[in-house]
Formats: C-alpha cells, sequence, structure tokens
C-alpha cells in the first residue's frame, strides 16, 4: 500500500546498516543447534561479559519498575575520575551510535559535509545523510586514513571530520604524530570527532584526552563504547569525551533516560573489572596472531590489525560468507564498504578462531580445483 502521507524525502536513498547476522537467525535457517553455530561478525567479546556486570545486572534488575538515573551520575563520576577529566566533559549515549547521531542533530543539515576516509564505519554516511548532508569520502591509504587528503578535502561546508582509531572494518590505526598535526591543523570550525571503540585493544594509542582537558580543543570529541573490549554490546553503553560547551549542547539533545538502568549497573562494575579487561587484552593477541599466522599459510593477504578483528582477501567474498556461515561460521561480507573479495573476521576464543580457520582453509582449498 502507498502511505496516504509523505515521508521525510531523504529516507528515498537512506542506505540502510546491515549488521552482523545473529547466531539464532543463522540457526534457525541451517536447522542448526544455536550452539553448533559461532559469530566472529560484530567484533563482540568472545569471552562474554565481565562477571561483576553480570553480577551487578542481576542486582540492579530488581528495580527496573524505577526510571534509570537520567544523567548517570555515579557513571559519569567514575568515568571521569578513571579518565582525569570532570562529569561535565563526558556525555553518555546508547552505544556510542547513539552519540554519532546527536553530532548530526547539534551540526548537519542540508548542504552540509562530513567528510571521511574510504572503508570508514558505515553508519557516518547514514547519519550524515539522515540530517541531509552530503559525505565526502576520501581515498585510502593501504586501506587506513590519509590524514593530509582528508585535510585538503575540507570545505567550506564541512562540519564533522571523522576518524575512527583504530579503524572498521580495516583494523588500520594512524600513529600519534599525524593524528596530532591533524587535529592542530584541522580548522576550528569543524569537529574532529574520534571514533575509538577499539582504542582498549591497542598497545600505544594515541592519547588525546591531554588536549580535552586542557580545554584548548572544543572541536574535538572522543567516542568510546562499552560494547568492544567490555562485553556489554547488548547492553548498549557508550559515551563520549569533550569540551564541556559542547557537551551540555550534546546534553540537550540526547532523551531523558537514553542509558538503561541495567546498561549503567554493567558500566559501572565493567569499569573495576580489571582482570576481564586484560584476560580479553590477552586472548585477542594471541587470537589475531593465529589467525594473521593461518592466514599467511593459507596465502590468503589480510590488513594487519590493531583490534578485535581482520580483514581478509579471500576472493569471491560473498561467497565464502556463505560457505563459511554454512559449516556454522558467521563472519561479514565487505561488499557495502565497496570491498567485495574481503570479508571481517573477529577474534573469538581459540576454539572459535581455529574452526573458523579451518572451514576457511577447507573452502578455500576446494574452490582452488
Ligand atoms: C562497534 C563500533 C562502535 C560502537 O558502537 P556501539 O553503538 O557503542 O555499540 C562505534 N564505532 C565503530 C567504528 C565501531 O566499530
Amino acid at each position: 500500500m502507498k502511505l496516504p502521507f509523505r515521508l521525510n524525502p531523504v529516507l528515498e536513498h537512506l542506505p540502510v546498516y546491515q549488521p552482523g547476522r545473529p547466531v539464532e537467525e543463522v540457526a534457525r535457517e541451517l536447522g542448526l543447534s544455536a550452539r553448533g553455530v559461532i559469530k566472529l561478525a560484530s567484533n563482540e567479546n568472545p569471552l562474554g561479559p565481565s562477571p561483576a556486570a553480570l553480577a551487578a545486572v542481576k542486582k540492579a534488575a530488581r528495580g527496573m519498575n524505577m526510571y534509570p538515573d537520567g544523567s548517570a551520575f555515579y557513571l559519569k563520576r567514575k568515568l571521569a575520575a578513571r579518565l582525569g577529566v570532570t562529569p561535565a566533559h563526558l556525555v553518555l549515549g546508547n552505544g556510542s551510535n547513539d552519540i554519532i547521531e546527536f553530532l548530526g542533530h547539534a551540526l548537519l543539515g542540508p548542504g552540509d559535509n562530513i567528510v571521511v576516509s574510504q572503508y570508514s564505519f558505515a553508519v557516518y554516511p547514514i547519519v550524515a545523510k539522515l540530517f541531509g548532508a552530503d559525505v565526502i569520502t576520501v581515498p585510502a591509504r593501504d586501506y587506513g586514513h590519509d590524514l593530509p587528503a582528508m585535510l585538503r578535502a575540507v570545505t567550506a561546508r564541512t562540519k564533522i571530520v571523522f576518524v575512527a582509531n583504530p579503524n572498521n572494518p580495516t583494523g588500520t590505526a594512524v600513529s600519534a604524530a599525524p593524528m596530532r598535526r591533524f587535529a592542530a591543523e584541522l580548522p576550528e570550525r569543524v569537529l574532529l570527532a574520534m571514533d575509538e571503540a577499539y582504542v582498549e585493544f591497542q598497545d600505544k594509542p594515541v592519547d588525546l584526552l591531554p588536549v580535552i582537558r586542557a580545554g584548548r580543543k572544543p572541536n574535538l570529541i572522543l567516542l568510546r563504547t562499552f560494547s568492544k573490549i567490555y562485553g556489554l554490546a547488548g547492553l548498549r553503553a557508550g559515551y563520549g569525551i569533550g569540551h564541556p560547551e559542547f557537551i551540555a549542547a550534546l546534553e540537550k539533545i540526547r532523551q531523558p533516560f537514553h542509558v538503561n538502568l541495567l546498561a549503567q549497573a554493567a558500566a559501572l562494575a565493567a569499569l573495576d573489572d580489571a582482570a576481564h579487561v586484560k584476560r580479553t587484552r590477552r586472548n585477542n593477541d594471541a587470537g589475531r596472531d593465529f589467525l594473521e599466522k593461518a592466514l599467511r599459510a593459507m596465502n590468503v593477504e589480510f590488513v594487519p590489525s590493531s583490534a578485535n578483528f581482520v580483514l581478509a582477501r579471500v576472493g569471491a567474498g560473498q561467497e565464502v560468507f556463505e560457505q563459511l556461515q554454512r559449516r556454522g561460521v558467521i563472519t561479514r561480507p565487505m561488499g557495502g564498504y565497496q570491498l567485495p573479495e574481503w570479508i571481517r573476521i573477529s577474534i573469538g576464543t581459540p576454539a572459535e578462531n581455529r574452526r573458523c580457520a579451518g572451514a576457511l582453509r577447507q573452502i578455500l582449498r576446494g574452490r582452488k580445483k
């Protein structure tokens, strides 16, 4: 039926985010039990949530007849102490994706544009287009950000430059000196949104917190999340760190209770579970080494990763993704990112990594014949 009212015209051409496929959905389709299917498709924590977070959620659930604290007093206070900033430097989100949308509300309208790198996170263009803004995509360099070219691409109508570091889906990272130079040279009227969803996986992250603490760069925001290393993707909690004046504007945009009770309780507990974070990093380092070695042995090109996933050039990406899926291994096809020969594989547990590598080896051997 044709709708009797006119939709917002931006919806007609708005791209749709393609998430990693859920285990239950794939299992249902294959007629398998969910236990026979593994998901290495959304960069989730393969070790599960922190046990302390799980306990905190159980306890907090008793109070779920009440609205959560919309200002998330305790979570902001703990985060601020951890980061060496004040609660006024922090905005929370229903996942950090929520904050990306706040940035659109705050800054973007028809005729404006954002600057992104080729092969960067799909949510940036979706949000830009939702607000009627254009997307300037700068060709990647070795699958990573070409920062000088991104700087040159800025126009009078550029409102936001997004830099994901490490980047998803390529796993590349920019180093400190070029990043600092870029931040210094970007015109002050343009917001630099540094998406640091995977920063906790890095040995030597670029640390821009001193710039925030100094208070001299109101056009910088760092985006982080509890979805990845903290293992809370299902609860939806992320945060932005920026200049208090800009944060105050974003606080007006958010819904009154956008980070739910359980997410706040879990995030608070997860921040204190250093052991879980350490375990997760160790598992990731070992799993990434294993997977990269296995890919090398199969003669499969990959992009060396600074995150918890590896982008691998398997040939016919969509077909290999489907063949892996039939073997109960869910990965992420990359056609939507204009990388049709590639799949992205999240690092799993040692057993999951072995299973994925084994299945891929079988498939690629079969395809060569
Ligand atoms: C996973 C991811 C996020 C985090 O999303 P949430 O909404 O916090 O779950 C943000 N940016 C990038 C680049 C990501 O890969």
